[in-house]
């Protein structure tokens, strides 16, 4: 005979757990399943160890999915407001890093320590390590077959996350499900990974690994295409020069924005416009090019440019016709560069698409033709930047489904 919930909540993550703890604090029957032996594993590596919990800015603006309004709802709902008084009341200490993206001081576990203690005063069920064989629709209600037996219940909430790392437990499971029920998914892809290029033109930059700087970086040329092509981005932040490519939070934005086959434009020097400065200078200063370059930028990437675009290292300024100096200019203030690929879900930190938002309620997170089966967090077609917006999604979705089932 199969054991009777209200709700039975997949996958114990960051929504999972908030959904599962909202439920069950109204009084709801709740079981929580995952399959993991370690508890929200992606909570614990999150943000260095200290979990990047919110961001204090977060709006629908932040956020990629094919339909750019679907957060709007629970985001405004559960506030990053809401979330810090829950972090507030348990006295985690915190603090506000950059463009208002909140951490812990000590430790992500913190976080899902809170989360467990949340669950705790509801009552939830835990089931884990448990693997789930299906979900079957009923007339009222679900069968769920997972190991330690059979659960019957009113709701079912699919919270199993995302591709990305694999080696910690992601699985495809959300998508499975939505497919045996007859729900759209947006293909998924790796978002906030590093991009990487190779050929002769990527050559003169391996030597460059290791060096960092501020950039602008957007995407969305002319020529890009396809799903998603429509939501162009554009982002001021660090970029690194790796083994394999680019990476840094720039890299990481855009890559989420980026069409493969498409270029990203980088503006190294966003203060100024390089080719002006230089034929400006070019009257007075009688330095090589190398040595004016490396006033402004990292000597190895200026020296990296130069002979990239043509030049010697030890012709002088003076001598160089205004033609050659604007190529120049473009080439370190819009310099376009078609990645070759991404490191994939092995190092992105979120998977972009899922479960299309047309089949789901943005009040609530339930599939529109099946009633009582919700999905929530990274496995739908909402996607956070980097900064602290992927967990704030998270627990938004977590809460209004948490209010409904
Ligand atoms: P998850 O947290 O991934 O939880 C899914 C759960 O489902 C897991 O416990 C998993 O074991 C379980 N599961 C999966 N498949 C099954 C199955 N078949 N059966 C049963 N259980 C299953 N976001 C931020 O906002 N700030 C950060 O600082 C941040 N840092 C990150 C750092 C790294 C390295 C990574 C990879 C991601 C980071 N993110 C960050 C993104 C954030 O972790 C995710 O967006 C968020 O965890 C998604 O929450 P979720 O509950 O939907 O999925």
């Amino acid at each position: 005979m199969a054991k009777q919930y209200d709700v039975v909540v997949i996958g114990a993550g960051a929504a999972g757990m908030m959904c599962a703890a909202v439920a069950a604090q109204r009084g709801k029957s709740v079981v929580l399943i995952d399959h993991a032996e370690r508890l929200a594993e992606k909570i614990r590596i999150s943000g260095g160890g200290r979990c990047n919990f919110t961001n204090v800015n977060a709006a629908p603006a932040n956020f990629l999915s094919q339909n750019p309004n679907f957060c709007r709802s629970a985001l405004s709902r559960y506030t990053p407001q809401d979330f810090l008084a829950l972090v507030k009341k348990y006295r985690i200490a915190h603090h506000e890093k950059h463009k208002g993206q909140l951490f812990c001081d000590d430790s992500s576990e913190q976080i899902i320590q809170m989360l467990r203690a949340e669950c705790a005063a509801g009552e939830v069920s835990w089931r884990t390590p448990c693997k789930v064989a299906g979900i079957e629709k009923l007339e009222t209600g679900f069968l769920v077959t997972a190991e330690g037996g059979d659960i019957a219940c009113e709701s079912v909430v699919i919270a199993t996350g995302g591709l990305s790392i694999p080696k910690i437990g992601a699985t495809d499971f959300g998508y499975r499900i939505a497919t045996q029920f007859g729900l759209g998914i947006v293909e998924p892809r790796p978002g906030l990974v590093p991009l990487t290029f190779d050929g002769p033109s990527w050559e003169a930059f391996v030597p460059l690994a290791g060096i960092a700087l501020e950039v602008e970086v957007s995407t969305g040329s002319a020529k890009a295409k396809g799903k998603g092509a429509a939501q162009r981005g554009h982002f001021r932040e660090d970029l690194l020069f790796t083994h394999r490519g680019l990476s840094g939070p720039a890299i990481l934005q855009i890559s989420s924005y980026w069409q493969p086959g498409t270029p990203i434009v980088i503006d190294l020097l966003p203060e100024m416009d390089v080719a002006e400065e230089l034929i400006g200078m070019k009257s007075t200063v009688k330095k090589q090019m190398g040595n004016v370059l490396a006033q402004w930028l990292p000597t190895r990437l200026a020296e990296g440019l130069l002979l990239a675009n043509g030049f010697a290292l030890d012709a002088r300024l003076a001598d160089m016709p205004d033609a050659k100096l604007r190529k120049l200019g473009d080439a370190i203030n819009r310099w376009a560069i078609v990645p070759t690929g991404s490191e994939g879900y092995r190092k992105a930190e979120v998977t972009l698409g899922g479960v299309d938002t047309r089949e789901l309620s943005q009040q609530t997170m339930m599939a529109n033709k099946v009633q009582g089966l919700y999905f929530i967090g990274e496995t739908v077609d909402v996607t956070g930047w980097l900064g602290g917006y992927n967990f704030q999604w998270a627990w938004a979705s977590g809460y209004v489904a948490g209010s409904s089932v």
